[in-house]
């Protein structure tokens, strides 16, 4: 396709996300005499012969239309405005009032409310949003105890596990169960009475139902409820009055059998300045943790995700991926949704070299899993006077023996590698590796101060 088309069928797929929120009428009116000329992946620019709508647009829908080619690509871009006539290039003051054009006051988009569920945009870009169900939530060994629960909680409410107490690191799928649960059971009670709300907007609330004096209208809403979902409730830690007040619409629900579910970056335990009483509520339910996805979750999360936006990727880039994305699953997303709007954009499957260069700034600084595995070769063969190949190699000479257990060891715990592919590096299998590391553990008990040395070596590569 010539690199024409593929720019002009991007920018006709934005205008088209833009019919979320203005009306055709609007959207061929005021971005309709802007073409496309450039856009690199992260920056686009547009170009009007109008100087009226090149002000109008500046003005009042730069904005939009940075968001919607975000939502369109999945990544924030950069929009730069031209007007290829003379004269535009000063800033407009105000937008002119009278014009040639139709008056702004008619003729202006109406902004309309934002429809609450996902909209699908015609065109050719897929939509690029992931939606959270329980169907495309991935199960592996470090969710699938919080994905068990949240599923009995579904299906069960309020049976068994009152509050169920999600916690985990962020970007691990906290939020997604959440609204999964919501989902599922909202499909079986179409008329259930469901809030979900982040802890900082209950709060908000809160405090101007306070200030506007109509606190009963607040606790009448949270405690008539049929299920309450509160995420990132750690930020409710030394609020005393939304404390207090969410001690009592929690008791209130949690006694007349309706379901409580809670999120946090980190269990109750270890909320500072969450009142005793809280915690000791908290615990009474279900805590169940989220822990970082291993290599296998995140290369069934890639792959999963890959193929919900349609993005055929090869197996060397699946695995590029999924070893080197390994903080959280959000930033996995991220990284897929950029190839996709990249592949969709030239026009060219995705391969390892562009994969490579598209996710660098998303690994931000991070090195890929190849450095760390090379740093913690040359760190033990230094401390051991041996060297890589020595280690590598299939040799069983004793004095090699401590310094492959320490390797193996340091690249267990610092890259995420799976015990077959660590097992691949030294020609052997993965029973090895478990070995290795139970003879380092074994150290560790026997020597404090190696134990103390290794974890100082660990932090070190982990940065
Ligand atoms: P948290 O609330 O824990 O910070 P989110 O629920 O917002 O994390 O998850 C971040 C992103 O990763 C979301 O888009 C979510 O859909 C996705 N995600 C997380 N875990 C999974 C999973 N197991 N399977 C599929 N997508 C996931
Ligand atoms: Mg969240």
């Amino acid at each position: 396709m010539p690199i024409n088309d593929d720019l002009s069928a991007l920018w006709d797929t934005v205008k088209d996300a833009m019919l979320d929120k203005f009306p055709r009428t609007s959207v061929d009116l005021w971005f309709g005499s802007f073409t496309l000329t450039d856009f690199d992946g992260s920056s686009a620019t547009l170009v009007t012969d109008s100087d009226f709508k090149y002000r109008i647009v500046r003005e009042r829908y730069i904005d939009d239309i940075r968001r919607y080619f975000e939502l369109v690509g999945g990544y924030p871009v950069d929009v730069t405005l031209l007007c290829s006539v003379p004269g535009a290039a000063e800033p407009a003051a105000q937008p002119p009032v009278q014009a040639a054009a139709p008056s702004p006051a008619q003729a202006e988009p109406e902004p309309e409310p934002q429809k609450p569920t996902e909209t699908i945009i015609g065109g050719t870009i897929p939509p690029f949003n992931f939606s959270y169900t329980f169907d495309n939530f991935v199960v592996g060994n470090s969710n699938k105890f919080a994905f068990a629960a949240a599923s009995a909680v579904a299906n069960n409410p309020a049976y068994r596990y009152n509050p169920l107490f999600i916690h985990g690191p962020s970007g691990l799928g906290k939020t997604h169960l959440m609204y999964a649960i919501t989902n599922a059971y909202k499909q079986k009670n179409p008329r259930a009475n469901i809030i979900y709300i982040k802890s900082e907007d209950f709060t908000n609330q809160l405090i101007e139902s306070i200030s506007r004096g109509a606190v009963s209208n607040f606790r009448n809403k949270y405690r008539f409820c049929d299920m309450l979902l509160i995420d990132d409730i750690q930020f409710i830690a030394g609020k005393e009055s939304t404390q207090e007040e969410f001690f009592h619409t929690f008791n209130t629900l949690v006694e007349s059998n309706r379901q409580v579910i809670l999120a946090s970056d980190r269990p109750p335990s270890e909320i500072k300045r969450l009142e005793e009483r809280l915690k000791s509520r908290f615990e009474q339910g279900l805590l169940a943790d989220i822990q970082p996805p291993d290599l296998e979750l995140r290369t069934a999360i890639v792959k999963n995700k890959a193929e919900s936006v349609n993005l055929d990727l090869p197996d060397d880039v699946v695995n590029f991926l999924a070893e080197n994305l390994r903080s959280n699953i959000r930033q996995i997303e991220g990284a897929i949704k950029k190839l996709g709007a990249m592949s969709f954009v030239s026009g060219k499957p995705i391969t390892m070299e562009l994969a490579r260069t598209s996710i660098n700034d998303l690994l931000g600084g991070a090195e890929p899993v190849s450095v760390t595995v090379d740093k913690i070769f040359t760190s033990v063969c230094r401390k051991y006077g041996v060297t890589r190949s020595d280690l590598e190699s299939t040799s069983r000479k004793k004095e090699l023996a401590q310094p492959r257990h320490l390797c193996i060891y340091l690249i267990r715990e610092v890259t995420g590698m799976s015990l077959p592919q660590i097992g691949k590096i030294f020609n052997r299998d993965h029973s090895t590796v478990i070995n290795s590391v139970n003879a380092i553990e074994k150290k560790f008990r026997e020597s404090h101060a190696f134990e103390v040395e290794v974890k100082e070596m660990i932090k070190e590569f982990r940065g």
